[in-house]
């Protein structure tokens, strides 16, 4: 996609159904100099350039890559006339479009009925998750495991609910015995499970822990933020599919959150929270002066916590999803070429001698830390370090992150290593760009390289 064509396009396309509204003069408060303005972008791209390179396959570290040109164009060119997903009259094109990505999302997960929106987070999206759980189970907390996203112990402190962190097991994934413990003491109104956490990209045992839900009547939501797009691969053909189970008994969790800005190839600002009961829709029932209803059914505003909202993010989903949409040969072969990275670069640390596997990828996360003597968590917490910095810093650089490894969890996985310090930073690469395929040999060799310099 050539983005200057389509940004041209993008700005003609506006002016022509602008000035089917009639001639008018800008007002001279507005006006800014060209001059002025060359010189001041100059220095502001000049201050852009202090950032990493996301876009490139050498950047294997966070979860970061910019948005699809399709996003790029949809949100650009909705955002010229700057819709508020808010309420109806604030764009009702927008508005349909938001409803249509919700509706592809409902189906992408198996929902039969849905009730959902975009939010700007996958935190917001959370929130209003667990707002609606205490709103059903008042009085009762949240259980997550210790590995889930830190928003949600922080959530339960806004809304005044008790978090109770279970135990996960040697591959991260929550430890159903311990649940079951907390669970008997009947404080708990709902479990969290995570398809893909942030650190380690571990996939709770959403079907293991339905029935266990259900049979002590608590609700079950699924935060699928990172990892929701993977379900696109559960069950496919192929070296990068996943194992079905967990992914399918999503469709029978009562909510789901997915962040289209991580894994769906859209900029910030695009969350989304899914009900599979659209009764919930009450909870969030208020009355304001501001919006009139132009519609008998719910309307955004009245399904989300948030007010104004940017129109333009439902743009550039759904331009998004009418080239790529969520399904296994769409979007599912994005994810399936950083899964099949996953695999590649596993194996390749599984052979060498410079750097040990932390534990298989579920997703498309890999983690590792170097082989040292004596292995201990003070020298592999050490040389991980300076392998990121040096990583960075060298002149062929590579970009990786670095994950804080407690010292049962490593030990866990690692027996032999000596636990002389309670945990040790190792190395992260979150190969979230379908290019990762074609460049994990050499970043390998770079990262084997830089293991060596020790
Ligand atoms: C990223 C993430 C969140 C938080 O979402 P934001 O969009 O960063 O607010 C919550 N849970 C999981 C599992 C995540 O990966």
């Amino acid at each position: 996609m050539d983005l200057e064509h389509w940004l041209g396009r993008a700005t003609r396309a506006i002016q022509d159904w602008a000035d089917t509204f009639g001639p008018y003069r800008p007002h001279p408060s507005l006006l800014v100099d060209d001059d002025r303005l060359a010189s001041v972008f100059a220095g502001f791209t000049e201050r852009l350039k202090d950032n990493y390179p996301f876009f490139h396959p050498h950047y294997a570290g966070q979860m970061l890559k910019p948005p699809h040109p399709a996003a790029v164009v949809g949100y650009l060119t909705a955002m010229l006339i700057n819709p508020n997903n808010h309420a109806l009259d604030g764009g009702p094109a927008t508005a349909a479009m938001e409803r249509e990505v919700v509706a592809q999302l409902a189906t992408m997960f198996g929902y039969e009925t849905h009730l959902g929106h975009l939010t700007t987070s996958g935190t917001i999206a959370n929130l209003e998750a667990l707002f609606v759980a205490r709103e059903l189970h008042p009085g009762r907390g949240v259980a997550h495991s210790a590995e889930a996203h830190y928003t949600h112990g922080r959530m339960c402190h806004v809304l005044g609910m008790t978090s109770h962190p279970v135990r996960t097991d040697s591959q991260g994934r929550m430890d159903l015995d311990a649940l079951e413990d907390v669970l008997r003491t009947g404080q708990v109104g709902t479990v969290v499970l995570t398809t893909g956490t942030t650190g380690l990209g571990a996939v709770d045992p959403v079907h293991e822990a339905l029935p266990l839900a259900r049979r002590y009547g608590v609700r079950i939501h699924v935060d699928a933020a990172y990892g929701g797009f993977f379900t696109l691969l559960a069950g496919t053909g192929g070296s990068e599919a996943l194992p079905p189970e967990p992914w399918r008994a999503v469709a029978q969790a009562d909510s789901v959150v997915v962040d289209p800005h991580k894994h769906g190839l859209q900029p910030y600002g695009c969350g989304a929270v899914l009900f599979r009961d659209p009764e919930v829709g009450r909870f969030y029932l208020h009355d304001s002066p501001y919006t009139y209803f132009t519609s008998t059914e719910l309307h955004l505003g009245e399904i989300s916590l948030e007010c104004s909202r940017a129109g333009a993010s439902a743009a550039a989903l759904w331009l998004t999803f009418q080239l790529l949409p969520p399904t296994p040969d769409g979007l599912g072969q994005v994810l399936a070429a950083g899964r099949r990275a996953a695999l590649r670069w596993a194996d390749l640390i599984n052979a060498s001698d410079a750097l040990e596997l932390y534990q298989p990828p579920q997703l498309d996360i890999v983690t590792y830390f170097p082989t040292v003597e004596p292995a201990t968590l003070t020298a592999i917490d050490a040389v991980s370090a300076r392998i990121l910095a040096d990583g960075m810093n060298s002149a062929e650089p590579v970009y990786l992150s670095t994950l804080k490894a407690g010292h049962e969890a490593f030990t866990a996985r690692h027996p032999k290593i000596t636990a002389d310090t309670d945990g040790a930073r190792i190395l992260r690469s979150v190969l979230m760009k379908p290019e990762s395929e074609h460049h994990v040999e050499h970043l390998h060799k770079r990262v084997e390289q830089l293991a060596h310099a020790d």
